[in-house]
């Protein structure tokens, strides 16, 4: 007899949700999901799963149910309207893997637990679309560590879990991540500007830097795959990223510990987010600093 398999709920077919989901379906889990758009629903049914148009559909009958949405205002908005919590089964536990934000999570955790509804985990990734399509992200997990547990086997699937704490630890630390990887790739994007005019050559530069202090996941991975070949397709939206610099920023803020270089990153993104169009892949910064600088 195979071994039980929880049925799994996915709400957020986007960039990630459609390679996490396609991998649950390829370990034999039943996935039902949803999301806006039709053409997200509908390979999420040619990949094998169950394509459903609400959230209270997929609920119904989810134990696990997988959260990759936008942000907390849009999580916030799946679960209370149209009674999602409220249809899940008994004991089903909700595992926001999106990124959002760190208390609005704990509210929200201690919320359905006062009402008996669910329990929640956070469970951030980081590691991009390639991740999403290897199963190899790195996954934070914020929650009860018993509840953490019962989930083992539906995330080993999706990449390797890093326990980070209570319930909005893992949503605190991913966005502190974004906020360094970001800084990162703006320093990474001057320096490769300047050095450039000099005369330097940019693969030269990368291949010293990333045998050098300079390196960074910027120089060993985003300059190297989506700036120099031109294609700006990582996958992963500017806006996302401006979405989770400042939930960093508003965490230091509210430690009292104000983020001052940080600050200021998040001035020069959100100036290039204002410029760039809306849909702009997050390294497109890079461009933005070679036509502004
Ligand atoms: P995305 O915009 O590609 O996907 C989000 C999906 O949510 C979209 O398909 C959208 O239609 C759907 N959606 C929005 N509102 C909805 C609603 N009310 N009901 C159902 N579906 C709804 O974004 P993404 O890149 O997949 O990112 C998802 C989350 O993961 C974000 O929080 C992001 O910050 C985070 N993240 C992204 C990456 C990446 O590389 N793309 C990496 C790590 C973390």
């Amino acid at each position: 007899m195979s071994p039980y398999k929880p049925r799994i709920g996915f709400i957020g077919l986007g960039n990630m949700g459609t390679p996490m989901s396609r991998r649950l379906l390829e370990a034999g889990y039943a996935v039902t999901g949803t999301d806006l758009a039709a053409a997200n629903r509908q390979r999420l049914a040619e990949a094998g799963g169950t394509a459903v148009e609400t959230a209270t559909e997929v609920a119904a009958g989810s134990d696990v149910l997988i959260l990759m949405l936008p942000n907390s205002d849009v999580v916030e908005t799946v679960l209370h309207d149209g009674g999602v919590a409220a249809a899940l089964p008994p004991a089903a536990v909700i595992v926001d893997m999106s990124s959002s934000e760190p208390l609005r999570t704990r509210a929200l955790a201690a919320k359905l637990a006062a009402d008996g509804l669910a329990r929640l985990v956070d469970a951030p990734v980081s590691g991009g679309v390639g991740g999403a399509e290897k199963g190899t992200l790195t996954i934070m997990t914020g929650g009860d560590l018993d509840t953490v547990a019962e989930l083992a086997d539906v995330l080993a699937v999706l990449g390797r879990v890093r326990h980070t704490g209570a319930v909005g630890s893992g949503h605190a630390l991913k966005a502190l991540n974004n906020l360094l990887s970001a800084t990162h790739l703006l320093a990474t994007s001057e320096a490769m500007v300047a050095g450039q005019e000099f005369g330097l050559d940019p693969s030269t530069m990368l291949e010293v830097f990333n045998a050098s202090s300079g390196r960074s996941g910027s120089t060993e991975s985003k300059w190297p795959n989506f700036v120099l070949p031109g294609g700006y397709d990582s996958g992963f939206g500017l806006g996302l990223m401006l979405k989770d610099m400042r939930i960093a920023t508003d965490l230091a803020d509210g430690m009292g510990r104000p983020s001052r270089l940080g600050s200021r990153a998040v001035d020069l993104w959100s100036e290039a987010y204002g410029e760039l169009n809306p849909g702009a892949d997050h390294t497109e910064i890079a461009r933005w600093v070679g036509h502004t600088s």
